[in-house]
């Protein structure tokens, strides 16, 4: 599979990458994307991936997948190859699959190396001592009293830290930078910690973990990774990634760089790992790809075009500002990409009895087109006979001024179909409209217009004889406010849209009895459709990707 470079979109970090190599600093472009494997990739991490596959694609260079697993109780087989499959359904394919637990070796020398050049020592101070040590962003840090602890000794201690000679927190090796930097970063930060804990990939071989900081940079310099993207929250710890590469002998032609960029936050939706496990985990939605979340797994069950999260990427910006985008631009991507491409059908989300009294002959079949603009995707013939099924709302007893679709005494266009009158209403005991009886007018075939005031009301129908049923979810945002308040410690319903699942029975055309995920199409009127794929043979089940219009906010929301 070749990568797919990103749609033309100006930014900041593209604009690095053309300069260096236009000046010849780099000769060939390469990125890294670099998950922890400790839960689903969501909205955010297509941007990352977006970024870092797409800009490398776009010149000519590589990208790497290299999963973060410096943490060994984090890292779970699952989330690997969940991350994997994610990332190839976004269009994308890894230069290199890596591990920084493929570096434990070269990452224990580069300590080694700094210990012997006296630029780092082991601490054995109590977690509490190290914290308060650290200091403030007001006040200055406080040198440990293992500061000046000689190289040898340091060797020794890092040696039985290695050996498996301390305890948990028994000890740590430090940076020696400065105490008294501005920067927190700076002040001695941890680089290797002691933890007994049997890791996914390197079984018991370790008993001491790189801190990612210390990881990150020079497992990017072992790479040769040129530009390393990550979100602003690194800005900081970007003097500490260039220390660490300066310190351990990479020289600076050759030396990857770091770049932050804003993490992406959209509305009406959570883009953390910890918020999304507590999503699932307090069975607010259904599992880790309930087509109202945003991880990948989730969009995809949905039937989001992939294309479309790349075009929302690329739309959302790159910027070094942290806004908050709105969902909508997400759900526009989605309608432009599935507008030219998805086949239309017809189906009836709460089915209401139609029955053309006048209708005495056999049902016939029509033929219709599957795309109003496309002729390129055929026609199919579509059953037509007496017993119909509409749209319960399409038909109102008492309508509403500017009402054009059916009413008592009014006319309606059934879509490709004949333009009926209705002529009677059918009543169950609780006064409910159970059935509408029409007129259809033999003359008003293939937009045919009747006699007399033009028809201005189109309805969707199917036809009874061959419909099939149907589950159909409709989704809505997942939370009411924008920026959701949802936190582990807060009352879990907070903010979350009651409506957000909504499930109809309905009756859709007999044509879609194979439909079969990821397929889409638009239900006329209705949206964007695209088979569930846990749905059993016999058994049908459609999520609505998007409606056709944006109506959240029309309806009064924020
Ligand atoms: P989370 O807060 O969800 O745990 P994370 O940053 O810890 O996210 P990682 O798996 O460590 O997640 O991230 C992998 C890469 O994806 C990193 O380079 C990170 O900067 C990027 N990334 C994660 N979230 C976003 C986001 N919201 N917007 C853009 N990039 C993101
Ligand atoms: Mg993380």
């Amino acid at each position: 599979m070749s990568n797919t470079p990103p749609q033309a979109c100006e930014n900041f970090l593209r604009r690095i990458v053309a300069e260096d190599l236009a000046a010849g600093r780099v000769s060939e472009v390469v990125t890294r994307f670099p998950p922890e494997p400790n839960g689903y990739l969501h909205l955010g991490h297509a941007q990352a991936i977006w970024l870092d596959f797409g800009t490398a694609a776009e010149y000519g260079g590589r990208c790497i997948l290299r999963y973060d697993d410096t943490n060994p109780n984090n890292a779970k087989d699952e989330y690997i190859e969940a991350i994997l499959e994610d990332t190839r359904w976004l269009g994308y394919e890894p230069s290199n699959i890596t591990y920084a637990s493929d570096y434990f070796e070269q990452l224990h020398d580069f300590a080694v190396h700094l210990i012997e050049r006296g630029l780092a020592y082991v601490d054995e101070q109590s977690g509490e001592a190290l914290r308060a040590g650290r200091g403030t962003l007001t006040e200055p840090g406080q040198n440990s009293p293992y500061r000046d602890r000689d190289i040898a000794a340091n060797l020794a201690e890092f040696a039985r830290m290695k050996a498996g000679e301390f305890a948990d927190g028994g000890a740590v090796l430090r940076a020696k930078i400065d105490m008294r930097s501005g920067n927190l970063n700076l002040r001695d930060p941890v680089l290797y910690r002691v933890l007994h804990a049997p890791h996914p990939r390197t079984g018991e071989a370790w008993c001491i973990y790189p801190l990612y900081d210390f990881a990150h940079g020079l497992c990017d310099a072992l790479e040769g990774v040129t530009h390393s993207f990550c979100t602003l929250e690194f800005e900081d710890h970007r003097p500490l990634y260039d220390w660490l590469l300066a310190e351990c002998g990479i020289d600076e032609p050759t030396r990857p760089r770091q770049y932050e960029f804003a993490r992406l936050n959209v509305s009406h939706t959570v883009t953390s790992k910890r918020r999304l496990a507590h999503l699932v985990e307090s069975g607010l939605v259904d599992g880790w790809d309930d087509p109202r979340l945003p991880t990948l797994r989730a969009l995809r069950r949905r039937g989001c075009p992939p294309a479309a999260l790349r075009e929302f990427a690329a739309l959302a910006g790159i910027t070094k500002k942290t806004g908050l985008i709105d969902l909508a631009l997400l759900e526009n991507c989605q309608r432009q990409q599935l507008e030219a491409a998805a086949p239309r059908a017809m189906a009836v989300l709460r089915p209401l009895k139609l029955t053309l009294t006048n209708y005495a002959d056999a049902a016939i079949e029509l033929e219709v087109p599957n795309h109003p603009q496309e002729p390129g995707l055929g026609t199919r013939r579509l059953r037509f006979g007496p017993d119909l099924y509409i749209e319960r709302e399409d038909f109102a007893e008492d309508p509403p001024p500017g009402f054009r679709r059916l009413h008592p005494g009014g006319r309606v266009r059934l879509r490709y179909a004949y333009v009926v009158r209705c002529t009677e209403v059918v009543h169950d005991d609780n006064g409910e409209v159970i059935e509408v009886r029409c007129e259809y007018d033999p003359d008003t075939g293939q937009g045919q217009q009747p006699e007399g005031p033009k028809v201005r009301g189109i309805i969707h129908w199917v036809c009874a004889d061959d419909a099939l049923d149907a589950e159909v979810r409709l989704y809505d945002r997942l939370f009411t406010e924008a920026e959701p308040d949802f936190h582990e410690t807060k009352d879990p319903q907070t903010h979350i849209n009651p409506d957000s699942l909504t499930t109809c029975q309905a009756k859709i055309e007999a044509g879609l009895s194979d439909a079969r995920a990821p397929d889409c199409w638009q239900f006329e009127r209705l949206g964007y459709f695209s088979a569930d794929p846990a749905g059993q043979p016999g058994q049908l089940i459609f999520n609505r990707v998007v409606a056709l219009r944006d109506t959240w906010g029309k309806r009064g929301n924020k």
